[in-house]
């Protein structure tokens, strides 16, 4: 079989998928057997002109990690689609917008402001904030403009296939270099993963408990053999896709959801709560209310990885 052509492109995101790559450790050296790398700009040095110079779908698989949130972003999101056959949208950022995504309570000023002048590590009397554009004594400097609203990569350009997790498990990653090396992919708009939730792959003890209190995981140290839902402690698992072996769980914390939803469903925030709302032991108002109070962080907790392709993708400004 001729080698594949492979590129690898970090977007909106905190470099943990590339990580992730080197983490298949030796199987590494299969990736070098069955592909040539011909763009991986955090590894090696490649600029993007050597992408422009390349002919129209040379690339075989493009591995697109994080988010895009800024129009340099968008312009190698296009530009690599263009020169792609199979565009993979590699971790929870590029899949569902991921952590960068929760950005979208609030929009571009917002963000420069807390993050370049209220922020406790700032030092910033002028308070100047990126410009697009900067006039210096010798020209010109251009920075990307960066957008109020962040969204997944199948929101910018068509993808053929999802790698989820954040970051995605190393036996997630060689299921899909064997994939490569066979040539069997699996149909087009595949999320890599289980097709059930995660709880189904949950080893811990379900008893149909309801619940009276919800506590934040440093509140309780919770029974290892239990379902930490049923102990109040608020896991995803009823409305997260399966594959990564409950790996949160097998260290005692509650899932987060960084797989994004299970098949059918398509809002995991309001999947989850519905699951939530099943187990409260709890008829009078003020008894809701105080639960709903010990929820700290609602949207954070429902929608961390997935509010930019959830049904409410961003607040109204
Ligand atoms: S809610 Fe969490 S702990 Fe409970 S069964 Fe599902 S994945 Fe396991
Ligand atoms: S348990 Fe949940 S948060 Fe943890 S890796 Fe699995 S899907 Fe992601």
């Amino acid at each position: 079989m001729a080698k594949l052509n492979l590129a690898i492109y970090w977007s909106a995101s905190c470099g943990g998928c590339d990580v992730a790559i080197l983490d298949i450790n030796e199987k590494i050296l299969q990736v070098a057997e069955i592909a040539d790398i011909v763009f991986w700009p955090i590894a090696l040095d490649f600029k993007r002109h050597h992408v422009e110079a390349m002919e129209d779908k040379s690339i075989d698989v493009c591995l697109f990690n994080g988010a895009v949130r800024t129009s340099e972003q968008e312009e190698m999101a296009e530009l690599l689609r263009a020169k792609s056959k199979a565009m993979v949208a590699f971790g929870s950022c590029a899949h569902l917008g991921g952590i960068p995504g929760l950005s979208n309570f609030t929009n571009r000023a917002e963000t420069f402001e807390r993050a370049f002048i209220e922020a406790q590590s700032c030092d910033n009397p002028d308070k100047t904030l990126p410009q697009t554009m900067t006039k210096v004594a010798e020209g010109e400097l251009e920075l990307p403009e960066f957008y109020d609203t962040v969204k997944a990569l199948d929101q910018v350009v068509d993808v053929e296939y999802y790698i989820p997790g954040c970051p995605p498990t190393v036996p997630i990653i060689s299921q899909v270099v064997d994939a490569l090396a066979t040539g069997q992919l699996p149909p087009v708009g595949t999320v890599f993963g289980s097709d059930k939730a995660l709880c189904d792959e949950c080893p811990r003890t379900k008893e149909e408990k309801k619940i009276t209190k919800i506590y934040r995981p440093h509140e309780i140290i919770p029974d290892p053999e239990k379902c930490l839902l049923e102990q109040g402690i608020i896991c995803m698992g009823p409305a997260t896709r399966g594959g990564c072996e409950a790996r949160c769980i097998a260290a005692n914390m509650p899932c987060r959801g960084c797989f994004g939803p299970p098949p059918g469903v398509t809002d995991q925030g309001a999947h989850m709560l519905s699951a939530l709302a099943s187990i409260l032991d709890v008829t009078e108002d003020e008894d809701i209310a105080r639960m709903t109070d010990e929820i700290a962080d609602p949207a954070g907790t429902f929608y961390r990885f997935g509010l930019p392709t959830a049904m409410m993708n961003r607040r109204r400004m």
